[in-house]
């Protein structure tokens, strides 16, 4: 089957009871167990295990070509859950432009637990080689990243930890499998923040990791989620699991618009730079055009000319994208990333980050047209 099939399929609950198409919500926390001890239907008590976050979880399984899907109640609590599953002492690489909190998570939570980070410009297979240390067990890849969309070859990096026996995952919150499939080449784990794409609407916070294959690794971090309990509700889970029916479809759309819009501000004298995989003069556009398949993605940022009150002053002209942090959602989205990253981050001042959504692309140039006048 399709991706687009698989969406629909994966997402479908047989309901024995009352034949309903979609799938109800299980609220119930316990569920019963025979005098036997057994139960019947294999559910013990919601935090192990509940019908709504076990269909969410083979869904986003399936989509990622994985072999394990485990749902969290938040981008971060997935990642978290991947940072538990090593040991004190161990190292991680992780790249210099990435979601701000995944950084900020390891030194300032998992240094107390003695893991320890080097970061690096993964587009620098060198800078990459040269981070290795004796207890490198993890290399932590966001491509496309964040805010500066920059892209790793994913395949390169890799193959750099299989050498060395460490494992790798990419946070593929920006791509989604629709764009780009981690786990076929050569990743082991693939993380998301389904409180983006997948949700859709900006209305539900989760997240998820895929595992590539079943087997130790894969079983430690099912017990770490359903020990330590970060996972999503009941309503949570069916919020995500009905966002993916449509996920296909909106990501296409949306990384259509965000190609539009790419190449108009590209060219507008106001504008100082475009970062968007898809255009032919971004610096890794090669790989990009290598590793995400089903094209570019909806997300891009612009650096305005001017300062930072310059390009805050913008968010204010723009009618169509309302200033807001976030992304994924129907609705398009902009903001000043540094200020909300803090002043030693490395974002530059003047870039405003952009999450186009499924409006009209000619009503969305015309509000930049007017807004830059
Ligand atoms: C939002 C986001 C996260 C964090 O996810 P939450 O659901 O907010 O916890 C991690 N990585 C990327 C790329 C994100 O966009």
């Amino acid at each position: 089957m399709k991706i687009e099939t698989l969406a629909i399929q994966s997402t479908q609950m047989h309901d024995a009871n009352a034949g309903a198409v979609i799938s109800p919500i299980y609220l119930s926390t316990t569920f019963e167990r025979e005098t036997d001890g057994s139960y019947a239907h294999g559910y013990i008590y919601s935090r192990a295990d509940n019908p709504n976050r076990q269909l969410l979880e083979k869904s986003i399984a399936l989509l990622e070509n994985g072999a394990v899907g485990l749902a969290f109640a938040s981008g971060m609590a997935a990642t978290t859950a991947l940072f538990q599953s090593l040991k004190s002492g161990d190292h991680i690489i992780t790249p210099d432009d990435a979601y701000y909190a995944t950084n900020v998570l390891i030194t300032e939570v998992f240094g107390q637990w003695g893991l320890s980070m080097t970061t690096v410009d993964m587009t620098d297979l060198e800078a990459v080689k040269s981070a290795i240390q004796p207890n490198t067990k993890l290399f932590w890849i966001e491509t496309p990243s964040n805010p500066q969309l920059k892209i790793t070859d994913i395949q390169a990096i890799s193959e750099i930890a299989k050498g060395i026996g460490a494992l790798v995952a990419v946070d593929n919150t920006w791509a989604t499998p629709i764009l780009q499939r981690p786990l076929d080449l050569g990743v082991d784990i693939v993380m998301h923040s389904t409180t983006k794409y997948f949700g859709g609407h900006s209305d539900v916070l989760s997240g998820a990791l895929i595992i590539k294959e079943e087997g130790e690794l894969s079983n430690k971090l099912r017990t770490i989620q359903k020990l330590t309990g970060g996972v999503p509700s009941p309503f949570e889970s069916w919020l995500v699991a009905r966002g993916i029916k449509t996920l296909a479809l909106r990501v296409k759309a949306q990384t259509e618009n965000a190609g539009k819009l790419a190449d108009f501000l590209n060219t507008h004298p106001q504008i100082e730079a475009v970062h968007y995989p898809g255009l032919a003069t971004h610096p890794q556009h090669v790989i990009a055009k290598k590793q995400m398949l089903g094209g570019f993605g909806a997300m891009l940022s612009v650096q305005v000319k001017g300062d930072a009150t310059n390009a805050m002053a913008l968010t204010g002209k723009l009618k169509l994208f309302t200033t807001a942090t976030s992304l994924g959602g129907v609705e398009s989205l902009i903001e000043h990333r540094k200020s909300v990253e803090g002043t030693d981050s490395p974002t530059p001042d003047n870039l405003l980050r952009v999450s186009v959504g499924l409006e009209n692309i000619e009503d969305l140039i015309d509000d930049w047209k007017i807004a830059l006048e």
